[in-house]
C-alpha cells in the first residue's frame, strides 16, 4: 500500500480521500489512467486528493490468500470514496465459488452498505454509429440515469427447495421489499432527478407483484416531496420495451433490484460500447463506490488497448456524488465529449476514418483537455 498526495490544500478546505482498488485484468491500466486524470484534475483546481492502494480480488487471492481482505475493507470504510478497477480472470476460475475473485464485489458492497446502484446510458454525438438503434428511433440521442436498488428484493430474499404436495421438487426465490428499502431508493433517485431533467419513471409489476403494489405506493407518496419532479409508472414489460422503442423519453429510471440488473444491461448496449460505462453504487453516507460496468477482459490485458473511458467518467461521478465537486466533474465529462468529437478512439470504438489510440494515450488526451 502507498499513499500519494497531492501538494496542494485545497481553497475548499479539505482533502479527499479515495481508496484505490485496481484489481485484475485491464483494472490497473484502466484505474491508472482515471486516477492520472484525477491528479490533472487536482493539480487545475487545486484539489487535494490523496490515493491509498489497496488490493481486491485475484490480485488479493495471490498476494494476501483471499479476494477481499480484512484491510482492505477498512481502507474503503477510512476513504471518502472508492474507486475500483474489476476483478477476476482465467486464472482463478477453477476456484470454488466462494474463493472466486468476484465474492469480492459483494463483500464489499454489502461491507459499505451500498444500495443504490446509479448507471448512465448516455449516447453520445461522436458514437451515434455504435448505436444498435435505427437511427430515426434516436434522432437527438439519449441520456438515461438508472437506479437500482442493490441490497433487497429477490436476490437476497429467502430462497430454497422443498417437495410439494404432489410430491414433485419446487424451489421458490421470495421478493420482499420493506418500506425503509423502498424510501431510501426512491430518495436516492428524487435527489438525482433534481438535478437533470425532473422527469422519474418508476418501473415495477403493480398489475401482478405485491412487493410492487408497495413500491409505487412509497414511490407516489415521496413524490409529494418533490412537485418539480414528474413521476410516471410504468410495467417493466413496458419499460423494456419503450428502451427499445424509444429511448429519448427516459431520464431518471428508477426500479427493484432485479428489473434494474436487466433494464440497466439493455440501456447500456443501446450504447453500444461496455468500454464507455460508467456506474456508482451509494448509500446512506456519502461513501460511494465507483467502477467501470465492465469486467477484467482478460482477452486484452497488458496490451495498452483498453477503453479507459468507463473508469474515467466513474471517477467524474465520484466528483459529483461523493464531493459533490461539480464544476470538476463537468470538466472531465466534457473532455471526454471532446476527445470523442475530435476523433480519437480506442480499439473499441473504432471507426474507419478515426484516430486510434492505446490506453495510456486516449488517458493523455482526456487531460490534455481538461
Ligand atoms: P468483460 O466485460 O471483462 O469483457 C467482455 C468483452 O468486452 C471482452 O471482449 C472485452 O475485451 C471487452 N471489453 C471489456 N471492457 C473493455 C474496455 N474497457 N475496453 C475495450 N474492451 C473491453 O466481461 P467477461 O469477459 O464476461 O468477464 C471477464 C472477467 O471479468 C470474468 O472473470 C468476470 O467474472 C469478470 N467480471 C468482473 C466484473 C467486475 O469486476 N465488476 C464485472 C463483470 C465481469
Amino acid at each position: 500500500m502507498d499513499i500519494e498526495a497531492s501538494q496542494y490544500h485545497t481553497i475548499k478546505g479539505r482533502k479527499y480521500k479515495i481508496a484505490v482498488l485496481s484489481g485484475d485484468g485491464i483494472g490497473p491500466e484502466v484505474v491508472g489512467e482515471a486516477v492520472k486524470v484525477l491528479k490533472h484534475v487536482g493539480d487545475r483546481f487545486k484539489i487535494n486528493f490523496e490515493f491509498k492502494h489497496a488490493l481486491i480480488g485475484g490480485a488479493a487471492i495471490d498476494h494476501e490468500g483471499e479476494a477481499f481482505p480484512k484491510n482492505t475493507l477498512e481502507t474503503c470504510q477510512a476513504s471518502d470514496a472508492v474507486l475500483l478497477g474489476s476483478v477476476g480472470g482465467t486464472k482463478w476460475d477453477d476456484l470454488p465459488g466462494e474463493k472466486r475473485p468476484e465474492k469480492a464485489l459483494l463483500a464489499l458492497r454489502k461491507g459499505l452498505n451500498l444500495y443504490a446502484n446509479i448507471r448512465p446510458a448516455i449516447m453520445y454525438e461522436a458514437l451515434k454509429g455504435a448505436c444498435p438503434l435505427k437511427a430515426e428511433l434516436v434522432p437527438s440521442g439519449f441520456d438515461i440515469c438508472v437506479v437500482r436498488e442493490l441490497t433487497g428484493g429477490i436476490y437476497f430474499g429467502e430462497r430454497g427447495t422443498r417437495v410439494n404436495a404432489t410430491g414433485f421438487q419446487e424451489a421458490y426465490d421470495i421478493e420482499t421489499y420493506s418500506t425503509e428499502e423502498i424510501r431510501r431508493i426512491g430518495l436516492e433517485a428524487f435527489e438525482i432527478a433534481t438535478k437533470r431533467n425532473k422527469k422519474i419513471v418508476s418501473v415495477d409489476k403493480a398489475n401482478v407483484l405485491e412487493s410492487s403494489r408497495l413500491w409505487r405506493k412509497e414511490m407516489d407518496i415521496l413524490s409529494e416531496k418533490y412537485p418539480e419532479v414528474t413521476l410516471e409508472h410504468m410495467y417493466v414489460d413496458n419499460a423494456a420495451m419503450q428502451l427499445i422503442k424509444n429511448p429519448s423519453q427516459f431520464d431518471v429510471i428508477v426500479t427493484s433490484n432485479m428489473f434494474g440488473d436487466i433494464l440497466s444491461d439493455e440501456a447500456s448496449m443501446l450504447t453500444g460500447s461496455i468500454g464507455m460505462l460508467p456506474s456508482a453504487s451509494l448509500g446512506s453516507t456519502k461513501l460511494g463506490l465507483y467502477e467501470p460496468i465492465h469486467g477484467s477482459a482478460p482477452d486484452i490485458a497488458g496490451l495498452d488497448i483498453a477503453n479507459p473511458i468507463a473508469t474515467i467518467l466513474s471517477a467524474a461521478m465520484m466528483l459529483r456524488h461523493s464531493f459533490e465537486l461539480y464544476d470538476e466533474a463537468n470538466a472531465i465529462e466534457s473532455a471526454v465529449e471532446h476527445v470523442l468529437k475530435a476523433g480519437y478512439r480506442t480499439v473499441d470504438i473504432f471507426e474507419p476514418g478515426k484516430i486510434l489510440l492505446g490506453t495510456i494515450e486516449m488517458g493523455n488526451q482526456i487531460v490534455k483537455v481538461i
